[in-house]
């Protein structure tokens, strides 16, 4: 491991150095079978026992409730920008039936807004940007309708960019929307909403509508909030407030857990919908490897998974829990968020450095800043790369600097990147 670059990439990203040494031995010779984990069949009973394993370290962790079941799928996150909008538009479709004679004539809740279910888009950066996108795609036609419940760019400093999480009184929730979507991190533009629930930057939980009309005999139903969202680049790095809350969370593996291949999905058991039965009320066909119930249903075994990036992250949440859990990345996390902010405000007091994020709005997990002045960001990285640290660069749509926190990168790595960081403020200003 000593000609191992110190890494500091968006994702894939680093993994801890004893999983890869244990995930070797384990391609050769998986629990002592004698077969390689990327040859064994799926359905032995061995993997079927893992697959067990990582599900339940996955629910003890996050605390993850019964009402919710936890599945593993393929596609990535992008896959899942798809799958969210048409399975949460089968459920629409499933509770409000298109009934020819009230529609349009207002009866119907909402009337012809019923016919088309509202899906609400939280954009706060590049990856929810690109959700509502192709939410925006499948919905031609006239199966659903995208509201922009807020937009961060509207926000900012400079008008564009992607830098906050919009207060509170930014955003405007549909009635009785089919879903409700946000991304936690930011992976690109490096803005997270905030866990601290006082804070301005935190997600407005108690903005969701969660009753809406009135049921049998005029006693107000509970509609259960249909809230999505895309925990790709900070799954597992700290607990997940109102867990219990949400309808689907989804995140890939590749940042926190293992390498890319697996998509790890937290669905309530409501939002596990028969697809063909709604078709047949006027959803859109959903194809069958995109349906959630058809992962339920099969034990996340309708198809070949990703079996070997399944036995990485059921490595890596093993070694998480021997750790201490979540608790204890999470106060590991803060400190290295932390330390690495701490020398960006230093660089900005001395004019080397410009954090691109408003405070209160940084993500822990992808710490963004610019350098400034002629030729100084290749310096920057140049001298990073002398001392071993790469995955610097920020993503090619917003430029600038980015270094990635993620679980596996360690505390040491992280003060020596400081330690550099302070060099190079020294030396330039
Ligand atoms: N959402 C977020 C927050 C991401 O960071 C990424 C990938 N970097 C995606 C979605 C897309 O994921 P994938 O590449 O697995 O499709």
């Amino acid at each position: 491991t000593g000609t191992r670059a110190t890494y500091f990439g968006a994702g894939p990203s680093a993994l801890p150095v004893s999983v890869l040494e244990e995930a070797a031995k384990g391609l050769l010779n998986f629990q002592n079978t004698g077969i390689g984990i990327a040859e064994i069949s799926h359905r032995s009973k061995e993997f079927t026992a893992f697959l067990t394993t990582l599900e339940s370290l996955i629910r003890t962790q996050l605390d993850v409730p019964p009402t919710h079941q936890i599945l593993f799928t393929q596609g990535g996150g992008s896959q899942q920008f798809s799958a969210v909008v048409m399975n949460m538009l089968a459920r629409y479709r499933l509770l409000h039936p298109l009934d020819h004679t009230a529609a349009g004539q207002g009866q119907q809740e909402g009337g012809a807004a019923a016919a088309a279910g509202k899906l609400d888009y939280v954009v706060t950066g590049s990856w929810s940007k690109k959700a509502a996108e192709e939410a925006r795609r499948l919905v031609v036609g006239g199966g659903g309708q995208v509201n922009v419940v807020v937009d961060g760019r509207q926000y900012s400093k400079d008008g564009k960019s992607f830098d906050n999480i919009p207060s509170h009184d930014a955003y405007t929730f549909s009635e009785d929307p089919a879903l409700v979507y946000y991304c936690e991190n930011e992976t690109v533009d490096g803005v997270e909403f905030s866990h601290e629930a006082d804070s301005a930057a935190s997600f407005p939980f108690h903005l969701l509508k969660t009753s809406s009309s009135s049921g049998d005999g005029g006693a107000p139903r509970r509609r259960l909030v249909p809230l999505v969202a895309d925990y790709s680049s900070s799954f597992m790095m700290r607990p997940i407030p109102r867990l219990a809350d949400h309808a689907v969370i989804y995140a890939g593996a590749q940042k926190n857990i293992g390498p890319a291949g697996l998509t790890i999905l937290i669905v309530r058991q409501d939002c596990l919908v028969d697809v063909d039965a709604a078709a047949q009320l006027g959803a859109a066909p959903v194809p069958t490897t995109l349906s959630w119930k058809t992962l339920a249903d099969s034990g996340s075994l309708y198809n070949t998974p990703s079996v070997f990036s399944i036995y990485m992250a059921g490595l890596v949440l093993e070694r998480m829990g021997a750790q201490g859990g979540l608790r204890y990345y999470e106060e590991m996390n803060r400190r290295k968020e932390e330390k690495v902010y701490a020398a960006v405000r230093e660089g900005e007091g001395k004019g080397v450095f410009r954090k691109k994020v408003r405070d209160g709005s940084e993500s822990w997990m992808n710490v963004v800043f610019e350098v400034s002045g002629e030729g100084a960001e290749g310096r920057f990285l140049d001298g990073a790369e002398k001392r071993g640290m790469k995955g610097l660069k920020g993503h090619r749509s917003v430029g600038g600097i980015r270094v990635s926190l993620y679980n596996a990168v360690t505390e040491e790595h992280t003060d020596a990147l400081v330690q550099y960081m302070k060099e190079f403020i020294a030396e330039e200003s």
